[in-house]
């Protein structure tokens, strides 16, 4: 890959020739050589922005206002500092068709507060924009000299150097993420979960703090399968899993330990609050309708709970959570074990639904 980006600097180090012609222009094709291989040398997207920026304030005397990269989904933002966020964050918004501005994901979040709001006119914005095989980079400028016929190949130059480096880095990240997330759920793989569980109980040895663990497994769902189909069952367990994590916090680490089978890390969280979690979970899962072809599927999930204790290494600890899944199972399915805790007085009308530990 870094011979590709040495070959694309070379490339580039021509043209550049060929545009600098004059004296001070030589100069500044030497100091753009510079840049863009300090570009291929960055290990992340804000390192790579952050000389875009340097480069163009270096050339041309631009500032830059925005960088916006969209990888896939993803929207990332980098925006001037110096910049009132709102000012801009509208513009991209509508350039990027992104509906809720929290889908966009800020490299940078130091802003001035409202009051030093930086007016600008919006005719006086130029953007630049580039394509790579799987990123696409858009600049916002603000040109503060005057203008020269050669900038916009300089700016298309940096640009093309900053679209192959941030390409690169995307490469990068996608290979990290494809080795720690399940492809199907997107939840954690279960080699990562035992890493984050590691961590995570010495968090909690060190801090004195509570963790516990839950299991859950899906009843009966090879009828799932059996009945609609593997796609089905596929939809099926998509949904129940983006169910759990929506109604979990945003600490709780939920990864995929088998098949139909998930495990869940609550840190700071005793087992009591972990078995009441797994019960709403469980009542959630149960109204959940899952649509497939026009069917409408439901299923149900058995959980099984265990605390972090003094003695517990990490193989006790899912031990214990999978020997109260199993007694879930024999318990008839659809609940939890240990068994909820939900103390009412004797005389609440809800008493009907009240629950002992089991
Ligand atoms: P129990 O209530 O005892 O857990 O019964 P079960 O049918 O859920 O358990 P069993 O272990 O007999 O079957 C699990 C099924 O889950 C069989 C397997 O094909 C299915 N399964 C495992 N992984 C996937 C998957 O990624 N997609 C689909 N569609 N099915 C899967
Ligand atoms: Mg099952
Ligand atoms: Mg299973």
């Amino acid at each position: 890959m870094n011979q590709a980006l040495n070959r694309l600097s070379r490339r580039l180090t021509a043209l550049f020739s060929m545009i600098f012609k004059v004296a001070q222009r030589q100069a500044d094709h030497k100091q753009l050589t510079h840049h863009i291989i300090a570009l291929n040398q960055k290990q992340s997207s804000r390192d790579i922005i952050n000389e875009v920026a340097l480069c163009l304030k270096e050339l041309l005397n631009y500032r830059l206002f925005a960088f916006v990269v969209k990888k896939k989904k993803a929207v990332d933002v980098w925006l001037d500092p110096r910049m009132y966020k709102k000012s801009l964050e509208e513009i991209i918004l509508n350039d990027f068709h992104v509906e809720n501005k929290n889908d966009l994901n800020y490299l940078n979040q130091t802003f001035h507060p409202d009051d030093q709001e930086e007016k600008f006119n919006i005719k006086d914005l130029v953007f630049y924009e580039v394509s790579e095989e799987n990123c696409y980079c858009r600049i916002y400028m603000l040109p503060q000299k005057q203008w020269y016929s050669h900038h916009d190949d300089v700016v298309n130059l940096i640009l093309q150097g900053c679209a192959a480096a941030l390409s690169q880095q995307v490469k990068i990240e996608n290979l990290k993420t494809a080795a720690v997330i399940d492809p199907l759920t997107g939840c954690y793989n279960r080699r990562e979960f035992e890493t984050q569980l590691k961590r995570n109980m010495a968090g909690a040895i060190r801090h004195k703090t509570k963790l516990s663990v839950f299991l859950f497994d899906l009843d009966h769902f090879k009828r799932v399968n059996d009945t609609y189909g593997h796609l089905a069952g596929d939809k099926v367990l998509q949904e129940v899993t983006a169910l759990v994590q929506r109604n979990m916090r945003t600490g709780d680490i939920l990864a995929r330990y088998g098949g139909e089978e998930f495990i869940a890390i609550l840190p700071e969280t005793d087992k009591t609050r972990a078995m009441e979690l797994a019960d709403r979970l469980r009542i959630k899962i149960s109204n959940k309708r899952i649509v497939h072809d026009k069917e409408t599927i439901t299923v149900t999930a058995s959980f099984g709970v265990s605390e972090l204790t003094p003695q517990a290494d990490m193989t006790r600890i899912i031990q214990d959570a999978d020997t109260m899944l199993y007694r879930a199972k024999l318990n008839g399915r659809n609940t939890v074990m240990p068994g909820v805790i939900k103390v009412l007085p004797s005389n609440s009308s809800e008493r009907a639904n009240t629950l002992v530990r089991v």
